[in-house]
């Protein structure tokens, strides 16, 4: 694999706009497509579905407005983003728009919100007595998925909500605003689907690929719409918004960066006739999107399933998201090309993904694992990950399923430093450096999945063991993701000029994201280790315990035990190491007996899906981890238990609520039991 040609294949990618449902990212679904073909791959077909995505109006601007006693408007948000240098001739950039938004122009009085979050809406209602019944609220961008923003002020009674990117975390200190530097400018602002959809894909089909006969839903059912008009503003027009605001003073922690007080309103101090307005066209449509899926048939066993997928959509060029990391899928299709022209076959089928639709829900990849249940539910070994390549010049991060680990330090341990002045040194060792798992071991950093991309509908409904890697900033930086995300100046440019100038730190993710489908595929022995799966799961059962004894007196009277959930951990911790104890043993010339232990360590993953689903989320079944229900970005240990748990001191019947805690903590036990059966011995 070469820098060079992950540079080329960024290039000719985000030249022009591929939004999800146009026609120009169909023509990129096909030159995706012919390409694989050519570098040998022995099918790629474009598979489409009909979902329902969500487009501004083109005739009839969104924006906010501040409007006088008479109704007039004297101030408007920017209708766009100031285009960068050398893209002023195209005519299909999308404006900063919230996919899925309620149409409508609501109009009230403005509340300063935070970030949105659930401890925002508490402290707001709890502590501050701030009633948001009737009002618009403006939330910053930041710390959680915005859908969870939305529904939180749709709770708590908000007519609309604006979205805004705070200076304080969406521009590091002592960086440039783009073009002079990797900062967010103040006319930029943030595209994003606000739908709260846990796990469906497209809300008009759940549960069943969204084909040509396929029922749907009308539009009025579909699943984690929002309610309520929501719209995205730079921090240039957030200044405006929140200058003059009346009201509550805010606490220390709830001021940005901006030169305004943060008080929380509601309403302005100077002139309370004033008011806000949102104007909202944005509508729904059916729309089809195409997934690219390459195969390389494996030559011992091809019905054995290691999946490699990314999105190609992007809000504008995708310079950063999602194209750094098809640019990197390109590479590792490439680099398998060549290895075939030189006689290699994988022992199992590789899978090519290239998704479609993943800003609009992650509707591409769930559709087709929708599509594809039965057969992946019996053959897929693990699914890779493939969105953006790169969000900070720092050192890796990874998030996987706890299995996985081993193999993923042994492939970082094979893999070069990609940072100037390490040459010689390992990745494994440079991330080591730069992020050490203290509280955990002595090793690099390795979180839970959450969600917020594509690995969703294989790792949390299927139960299929995934990863993701990337190259990320530093955890100390305060700045939210990166400053850019889902800006129109997210270009080539600002890769080549400030992220990966020498395209290193790409290349590096490519011989991770490569090495790991590589060895999957290839490995006679699954690398795929339950010893760590032991270790995690002893780590979250006392993780939970302790959230649970923060009420003593209540586990007295309701009798609350976690017996049973340690007691099978530790069945599972029994099982996990006998099964690695035989697994050594394995007579690797005897193709059943490692056919054997290979499905016991592919099915594992499995075993620990509940097909009736978390309470409420019939789309997330697994349950050891889920998206958290407070942010779809974060993961959840034992999100059933977690769930029943939180705020439990306010539930109005706690009898109820902490046998709601028992039942959760049961159907834990008897899952974590069920899998530990499945290490045991055959017969
Ligand atoms: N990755 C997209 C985002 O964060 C979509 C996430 C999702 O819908 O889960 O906006
Ligand atoms: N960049 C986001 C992530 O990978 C997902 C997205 O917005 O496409 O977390
Ligand atoms: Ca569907
Ligand atoms: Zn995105
Ligand atoms: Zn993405």
């Amino acid at each position: 694999m070469h820098a060079e040609n992950i540079r080329e294949h960024l290039r000719k990618f985000t030249r022009l706009p591929h939004l999800a449902g146009t026609l120009q990212n169909l023509r990129l679904a096909e030159q995706i497509q012919k390409e694989w073909l050519a570098f040998g791959l022995d099918s790629a077909e474009l598979v489409w579905y009909d979902v329902l995505l969500s487009y501004p109006n083109g005739t009839k601007p969104n924006y906010i407005s501040i409007v006088d006693q008479h109704g007039e408007e004297f101030f408007k948000s920017l209708l766009a983003e100031p285009v960068p240098e050398g893209y002023e001739d195209l005519t299909d950039i999308v404006p900063p728009y919230s996919a899925f938004s309620a149409q409508g122009k609501p109009e009230g009085d403005l509340v300063y919100v935070n970030y949105g979050r659930t401890e925002d809406f508490f402290k707001l209602d709890r502590e501050m007595g701030i009633n948001c019944t009737g009002k618009i609220v403006i939330a910053r961008y930041g710390k959680i998925f915005r859908g969870n923003k939305v529904k939180n002020a749709m709770l708590a009674g908000a007519k609309g909500i604006v979205l805004y990117s705070d200076p304080a975390d969406y521009s590091a200190v002592g960086v440039e605003p783009y073009p002079a530097g990797w900062n967010l400018p103040g006319g930029g602002a943030q595209r994003g689907n606000v739908l709260n959809l846990n796990g469906a894909g497209d809300p008009l089909t759940p549960g069943y690929p969204a084909k040509e006969y396929t029922y749907r839903f009308s539009p009025e059912e579909g699943l984690g719409l929002p309610k309520i008009p929501v719209h995205p503003i730079g921090y240039n027009d957030a200044a405006r918004l929140l200058k003059n605001m009346g009201g509550t003073a805010s606490p220390p922690d709830w001021k940005g960066a901006l030169n305004v007080s943060y008080n929380i309103g509601p309403g302005f101090s100077d002139d309370s006739k004033r008011n806000i307005r949102m104007t909202i066209h944005t509508y729904n449509q059916v729309t089809r999107i195409y997934n690219v899926i390459g195969k390389i048939r494996g030559a011992q066993e091809p019905d054995r399933y290691v999946i490699l997928g990314g999105h190609r959509d992007a809000w504008v060029f995708g310079g950063i998201d999602p194209i750094s990391g098809a640019a990197v899928v390109h590479e590792i299709a490439q680099a398998s090309g060549k290895l075939m022209q030189r006689g290699w076959r994988p022992r199992r089928t590789l899978i090519f993904a290239s998704w479609d639709a993943e800003e609009f829900g992650l509707l591409g990849s769930t559709e087709w694992a929708e599509d594809n249940a039965k057969i992946l539910q019996d053959r897929a070994v693990a699914y890779i990950n493939a969105d953006s390549a790169i969000e900070g010049m720092y050192t890796l991060r990874v998030d996987c399923t706890p299995s996985l680990q081993t193999l993923v330090y042994d492939v970082t341990k094979q893999v070069g430093s990609p940072e100037v002045g390490e040459e010689g040194m390992s990745l494994y060792d440079s991330w080591h450096k730069r992020d050490n798992w203290t509280d955990n071991r002595d090793a690099p950093r390795i979180n839970k999945l959450g969600s917020g991309s594509d690995f969703e509908a294989y790792f949390i409904r299927l139960g299929i063991a995934s990863a993701r890697a990337r190259y990320t900033k530093n955890r100390k930086d305060t700045y939210s993701n990166y400053p850019v995300y889902h800006s129109v100046y997210e270009t080539y440019e600002i890769v080549e000029h400030f992220y990966d100038p020498t395209f290193q730190r790409l290349l590096a993710v490519a011989r991770v994201r490569g090495g790991l489908i590589f060895h999957l595929a290839d490995a006679p022995i699954l690398p795929l280790n339950c010893l760590e799966y032991a270790h995690a799961l002893i780590q979250y059962a006392h993780g939970i315990l302790k959230i649970a004894q923060k009420h003593p007196e209540a586990m007295q009277r309701y009798t609350v035990s976690f017996d049973a959930l340690f007691s099978a951990v530790n069945n599972f911790t029994n099982a996990a190491n006998d099964f690695h104890q035989r697994l050594k043993k394995v007579d690797t010339t005897d193709l059943l007996a490692v056919r054997m232990v290979n499905d016991q360590l592919m099915y594992l993953e499995r075993a620990f899906i509940d097909p009736l689903g978390l309470p409420d989320r019939p789309f997330y079944r697994h349950i050891i981890f889920a998206p958290s229900s407070h942010n779809k970005y974060a993961g959840e240990s034992f999100p059933g238990i977690y769930d029943a748990l939180f705020d439990i001191e306010s539930a109005v019947d706690p009898a109820r609520a902490w046998d709601e805690v028992k039942r959760q903590i049961s159907i834990a036990a008897f899952t974590v039991n069920a899998a530990s059966n499945t290490l045991n011995p055959v017969a």
